[in-house]
């Protein structure tokens, strides 16, 4: 380990950091230069045994606790997070490569308002009172329960935002959890869960292993495991919820996306065209709500086009770490490689490219913004996630065929619109197949509403309330207040 920052060892398991050097080697690469910042180890069958061991020995006492003491636990973390923000963002940057000017305000801060949030619901997760009538007036009454232990699996697009938006309605609840974050960006979760030690959850309550799919599918066959939630691909997620059903265990599946942006005639040019940035290059596109199919109406297709060719000419690409910089590599190789293939791919199936499509002359791993217009429908870069900075332009006349076209996907994780006509937006958004819409902006996402997907694109909600219902259970309780009436 090199940077003062960083974690000091591979695993936090039970309120310490643990190493075990016999784990296979996680070399955790900064993808703008290609240097290997930190070496990990993966968990052996010992630590994870240790880390369900201890988050299942912790449950009942975390959970004995009010929710205003878990949630004052939580609220302290997210205060520390925040005063921490620079060396947390700088960390995020050398896991990730995304921009400093990015983690600055995208990632520790939005794990910081996920553990504000749910810690300030933590005191308010009652049941409710069910009169009953009858003679006696007998009663019943409802207990939000925490589920157990959970398990959460990581991406490494956003790995301490996701690290948190697991945690923070699991603990708020009651529940404790061992995650294990991507082997890809392995660094950030640990400091969440130091921070949260140190902010005073008991050991045991939030514990962090690293590994592979292997040591994730370990995890989720536990018996002592609840419930899993997921952030990762389509592929992975079948897995994951197959194997979870085994034990009938809850989940949350936060999978990939291929969601439309449709701009009509009507919409405001440079919201639009901010809209298609924040929607396609924002984190270099590796962002699973991204609107990549932007569907523009004929008349302003022309003018969409001109203009985000402009603004994509002010992109300024080069060392995260620099805050000029608001473009960075991808987060791997391997990305790199799976994007420049889709680049490729739209090329030979006769998309025009407009702007970009090459591997930038940097060191690391970055591609240029990339255009494509003329897609059409059945084209590979119409239908597969790529997961990078590649935005396909689809032409549209009407709102019928827009809606049409852009619900012919199996994914359903987002949608946006961009027009004038409050009427039509609210129409449109009312007919698109998604679970997370927005109308005349994109792609954010507050700790307060929900986020998730339908179709392919997954199960279940992260943020908001609704969060809370995926992280508990209701026991209700019949009260009975006069004699048994028994037929025999
Ligand atoms: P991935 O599916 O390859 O891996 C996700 C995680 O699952 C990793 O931690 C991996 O080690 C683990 N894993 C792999 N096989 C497993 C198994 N059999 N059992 C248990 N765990 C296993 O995904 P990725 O490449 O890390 O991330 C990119 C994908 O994530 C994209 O498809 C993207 O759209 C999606 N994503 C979705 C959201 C969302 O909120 N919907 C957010 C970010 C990323």
């Amino acid at each position: 380990m090199t940077h003062t920052a960083q974690p000091t060892a591979s695993h936090f398991i039970n309120g310490a950091y643990v190493e075990d050097t016999a784990g296979s080697e996680i070399a955790c690469i900064y993808p703008a230069s290609g240097a290997v910042v930190a070496r990990l180890h993966s968990a052996t069958p010992p630590l994870v045994e240790a880390a369900l061991a201890a988050a299942k020995a912790a449950q009942p006492v975390w959970a004995a606790m009010s929710g205003t003491e878990r949630g004052r636990i939580l609220r302290r973390a997210s205060d520390m997070i925040r005063e921490r923000n620079e060396d947390l963002s700088r960390l995020e940057t050398l896991d990730t490569g995304k921009p400093l000017q990015e983690t600055l305000v995208a990632d520790a801060t939005s794990a910081a308002d996920a553990l504000e949030y749910f810690g300030g619901l933590a005191g308010s997760l009652t049941g409710e009172h069910i009169p009953l009538g009858g003679a006696g007036g007998d009663w019943a009454y409802t207990v939000r329960e925490p589920l157990g232990v959970c398990v959460g699996i990581g991406a490494w697009n956003y790995p301490t935002q996701i690290a948190c938006w697991k945690g923070a309605p699991a603990l708020a609840c009651g529940n404790t959890m061992v995650f294990k974050p991507s082997e890809t960006t392995p660094l950030c979760a640990l400091k969440i869960a130091e921070i949260l030690h140190e902010a005073g959850a008991p050991a045991g309550v939030f514990n962090v292993v690293q590994g592979y799919g292997d040591v994730g599918a370990t995890l989720v066959a536990d018996d002592r495991v609840a419930k899993v939630s997921l952030t990762g691909s389509v592929p992975t997620g079948r897995k994951v919820y197959a194997a979870a059903a085994e034990g009938m265990k809850h989940v949350t599946m936060e999978l990939g996306g291929k969601s439309p942006l449709i701009i009509f005639d009507d919409a405001d040019l440079e919201d639009a065209v901010g809209g298609a940035v924040l929607g396609n290059f924002y984190s270099s596109g590796q962002v699973c709500s991204n609107g990549t199919r932007v569907f523009v109406q004929s008349g302003i297709r022309e003018a969409f086009l001109t203009r985000l060719t402009e603004r994509l000419k002010t992109v300024v690409m080069g060392d995260p770490l620099e805050e000029a910089t608001n473009f960075g590599p991808m987060v791997s190789e391997a990305q790199m490689n799976i994007v420049l293939g889709y680049i490729d791919k739209g090329l030979e199936e006769g998309a025009r490219l407009v702007t970009g499509g090459r591997r930038a002359d940097l060191e690391g791993f970055f591609i240029e913004p990339t255009v494509f217009a003329d897609v059409t429908d059945t084209m590979t870069i119409a239908r597969e996630e790529i997961f990078g900075p590649v935005l396909s332009v689809f032409e549209f006349a009407d709102e019928g065929e827009a809606v049409a076209r852009a619900n012919d996907t199996s994914f359903g994780l987002s949608a946006g619109v961009f027009t004038r006509d409050l009427t039509r937006a609210h129409r449109v958004i009312g007919q698109l197949e998604a679970g997370s819409c927005w109308i005349n902006t994109y792609n954010l996402a507050p700790v307060e509403a929900p986020f998730g997907g339908s179709k392919l694109s997954g199960v279940g909600r992260e943020n908001s309330k609704e969060a809370i219902y995926h992280y508990s259970q209701v026991k209700s309780v019949y009260v009975g207040m006069g004699p048994v009436d028994a037929p025999f």
